[in-house]
């Protein structure tokens, strides 16, 4: 059937040249896919031929391939609008751009709006990605009644996101499914298998990646997205089947920044579905469940980028397959699935074409006054150039993927009041010349603020996601922000260090403590190079080093032919400082060839995959190795680590997830741990440690809080309603702690004064009694975001990070995830740290 499109698409492309091309007869989804659209799941590859084919039969679409998958597919998005918009659709592009700012030079007067629609970032919400050839088809079809929209309106379809998750979903359901359907839930062809369509191909959850792009579709489709800036962007989910469709407006919480205009057009928009709908006959609702809080969604990134940003959820999902038997004894179709997206998408379409006018001028408004007035209480963010230049490059990485304009302090400034994020307090300042500085007035302001808040101004505890994501903090920068607005320079030096050809040095310093170290380290270690760390703080050569220093010696590199040559590549090519010192004979501290320079372990890591893992986790684990660390890992299913040779590893990661471990094979991994092995056990896997034979790690129980200030007495029996809320008391959706840290201990080596960690579990563990407590809460832990009273309770006095000796070995524990979805970059380092020391 591939064979069979592609010949014909060639062939109408032929025939279209000679064609006027407006008139041409477009094949419907169902002519050019030779099955009637909903009747099974369209493969990948057929998806992106139909596009293409229409895009090579009309004068009204533009067809962009905008990136590539892990998997190698393509990422593509149609531009559509009126033969005459086409013609000009780069002015129109470039005009908007000047709208926001983002490109400079005045803006033309004109009002066409842009709609964005993305469909199935879930992979297996999968009716989105069908509709959007439904939707390509209506819009473009001859003698479409929607073609009158595109004379004021810029339509971009994306018809999936995820390509990689769509095709491991629809792969998957045509395997099972092929014949009649069987709306039966509880057969085969309902129950997807591990680990689902919903992620990516490392299993990242990419509606949960627009703020930190750590995935290659998010930086990919945001380069493009930062090219159109759209007004009006829909999400195109799915959720459960039994759920109505849910459209705008969202419900609370919502950002603070939020504009009052954004607001009420999601209610104008939200009507124009309801109308649709109610011809119909649909059910649906609106104002509950789908926040806009959180910045890392497909709903709220838009909106803080001035659009009108919303998510849109059908009943279906994976397990609905193309039939599904409802509770009411109603079958709920593929097909109708596909028409409910399909008269919101063209709702969507309609309600912005109509009030073209009015979203241009306060798409326009949006970015001037949030350059004149940005929102929050400082008016220039501090990044310190000195301290960390790994950690810091790292962060701007970041801030050019997202466009956030930044410069470098051209003097030194002193005595700016403001707030410190490696302390989280206020204080007095100073920025050294060279600093970074990143200006809260740019067009990028709303995310530069929400980005840089400790906390969002939460107006409703109930919320879908983490609370609390202050990037400073994620990244453990030396940093602060001050009200007052700061010269800065734009012309930015990326630091280089060039270490000498010639010179043959004692030995070489490599500072740790951020990813581009780490990243070095394994780099270096992969080429042959023995590394060794300092146990304790050293002077020599007239400089201080501390702890976790990394030391490249000749000595342990005598045999290896390039030493100085794979040592000077990784250092020139990384911003991490590297200095060639020149003797072992330290003025403080310990000379080199102590016992207190410790081999950096060679790692040989055995991560715990498949059915029962908790695949977001794994995918963290997998990605971290495989994509930024370009190193080996074997994952193995976790119900054969029973028949593995353990000797062959010296690091196992036990993954999150509800896998269980025989009691045997347990036996097995101790005496394993105990004859050298390190075992790092993260979030929810310390529950298969704790309480058992061998390990100290206990959990802290529920002990009930102290709520004589915090309640008034009940008097009388708790209502029903708010029950919800009231749960949300025993709660930590995702959170920011400030940690107290050992820094002596060598988990924390590199992470400097302060650790804060991002906690969203409820699990508690006592502080092991002996010793090893590298990092944990004490009894008044500093915190950001929300955190119910009894949850705050229970996680007084409590470990986050620790280890454990047992025998020649060790187990470390992470209670809080550090890799949670791969932003937290200071976890990475904190893992890091488990993995080499
Ligand atoms: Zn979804």
């Amino acid at each position: 059937m591939a064979i069979r499109s592609h010949l014909f698409c060639f062939l109408i492309t032929l025939l279209a040249g000679t064609l006027n091309a407006q008139s041409a007869t477009i094949q419907s989804p169902d002519e050019f896919l030779t099955y009637k659209l909903g009747s099974r799941f369209t493969p990948h590859h057929l998806l992106v031929d139909y596009f293409k084919y229409v895009d090579g039969v009309s004068d009204r679409i533009q067809l962009v391939e905008y990136g590539e998958t892990y998997e190698l597919r393509p990422l593509i998005a149609a531009i559509i609008s009126s033969p005459a918009n086409m013609k000009r659709i780069e002015d129109i592009r470039q005009n908007n751009l000047r709208r926001t700012g983002m490109l400079a030079g005045d803006t033309k007067d004109e009002n066409i709006a842009i709609v964005y629609l993305s469909y199935t970032v879930h992979g297996n919400e999968a009716a989105g990605a069908e509709s959007s050839m439904a939707v390509l088809y209506d819009l473009l079809k001859a003698g479409s009644p929607y073609a009158k929209w595109l004379e004021n309106t810029v339509v971009i379809i994306d018809p999936t996101l995820n390509p990689d998750g769509y095709n491991r979903y629809s792969q998957w359901s045509n395997s099972v499914s092929a014949g009649p359907n069987n709306p039966n839930p509880t057969t085969r062809e309902h129950n997807e298998p591990w680990p689902g369509g919903r992620s990516n191909h490392y299993y990242f959850d990419l509606n949960r990646d627009w703020a930190w792009q750590s995935q290659q579709e998010s930086r990919d489709r945001i380069a493009f997205y930062l090219q159109w800036m759209p007004h009006v962007h829909a999400d195109i989910h799915e959720m459960g089947s039994e759920a109505p469709y849910y459209f705008a407006p969202a419900a609370q919480p919502y950002h603070s920044t939020v504009t009052k205009w954004q607001a009420d057009f999601q209610i104008q928009i939200g009507k124009n579905n309801a109308a649709h709908f109610d011809k119909e006959g649909w059910r649906y609702f609106s104002k509950e469940r789908f926040d806009l809080f959180y910045p890392s969604y497909g709903d709220t990134y838009p909106t803080f980028a001035g659009a009108i940003g919303m998510t849109y959820e059908q009943g279906g999902g994976g397990s609905a397959n193309r039939a599904v038997m409802l509770q009411n004894g109603d079958t709920l179709t593929l097909f109708d699935r596909i028409a409910h997206h399909q008269e919101a998408s063209l709702s969507t379409i309609e309600v912005s074409s109509l009030n073209a006018a009015a979203l241009v001028k306060e798409f326009g408004l949006y970015f001037k006054n949030s350059i004149a007035d940005p929102p929050g209480a400082y008016n220039s963010y501090v990044i310190s150039a000195h301290t960390n230049p790994g950690r810091v490059e790292d962060f701007l990485r970041l801030l050019r993927l997202q466009g956030i304009r930044y410069g470098i302090a051209a003097q030194d400034f002193k005595g700016l009041k403001g707030l410190s994020y490696l302390t989280g307090d206020q204080g007095t300042y100073a920025a050294q010349k060279g600093d970074i500085i990143v200006p809260a007035s740019q067009p990028r302001a709303v995310l530069t603020q929400v980005l840089f808040e400790t906390e969002g101004n939460l107006v409703d505890s109930i919320t879908y996601d983490i609370t609390a994501w202050c990037l400073p903090m994620a990244y453990g920068l030396d940093a602060f922000a001050t009200e007052v607005q700061l010269a800065y320079d734009p012309a930015l030096v990326t630091p280089t260090q060039k270490l000498s050809a010639t010179e043959r040095p004692y030995a070489y310093a490599m500072q740790w403590g951020s990813m581009p170290a780490t990243k070095a380290l394994t780099n270096m270690m992969l080429k042959g190079v023995v590394a060794r760390y300092a146990t304790s703080p050293f002077r020599v050569d007239g400089k201080d080093y501390p702890a976790g220093t990394i030391l490249l010696m000749r000595a342990d590199n005598r045999k290896h032919s390039d030493f100085d040559a794979v040592v000077k590549e990784v250092a020139n090519s990384s911003v991490v400082p590297f200095t060639p010192i020149r003797t072992g004979f330290v003025e403080s501290g310990k000379d080199f060839g102590s016992y207190d320079y410790e081999l950096v372990r060679r790692p040989k890591v055995l991560a715990l995959a498949g059915e029962g893992v908790r695949s977001l986790n794994l995918g963290e684990i997998w990605h971290f190795f495989e994509e930024e660390l370009k190193y080996p890992i074997d994952l193995i299913e976790a119900g054969e680590i029973g028949t593995v040779a353990l000797e062959s590893y010296n690091v196992i990661v036990l993954t999150e997830g509800y896998y269980s471990i025989s009691e045997s094979t347990m036996e097995k991994i101790n005496d394993w741990v105990s004859a050298g092995g390190r075992l790092v056990a993260i979030g929810s896997a310390i529950n298969k440690l704790s309480g058992k034979d061998g390990f100290e790690i206990e959990s802290k129980g529920t002990p009930e809080p102290d709520t004589s200030e915090k309640e008034p007495p009940v008097h009388h029996p708790e209502p029903y309603a708010g029950s919800d809320r009231r749960s949300m008391s025993d709660d930590i959706p995702g959170s920011i702690f400030q940690t107290t840290l050992d820094t002596t201990h060598p988990l924390c080596f590199g992470l400097g004064e302060t650790y804060w960690t991002l906690k969203s579990t409820t699990s508690n563990y006592k502080w092991l009694e002996e010793g090893g407590n590298a990092i944990y809460l004490d009894d008044s832990p500093r915190y950001y975001g929300f955190v119910g009273y009894k949850a705050l309770e229970k996680t007084k006095n409590t470990l986050i990070a620790g280890q454990e000796q047992i025998g020649g070995g060790s187990v470390v524990y992470f209670v809080d995830n550090p890799m949670f979805r791969s932003f937290w970059n200071s976890g990475k380092v904190l893992f890091s740290n488990a993995l080499f020391f």
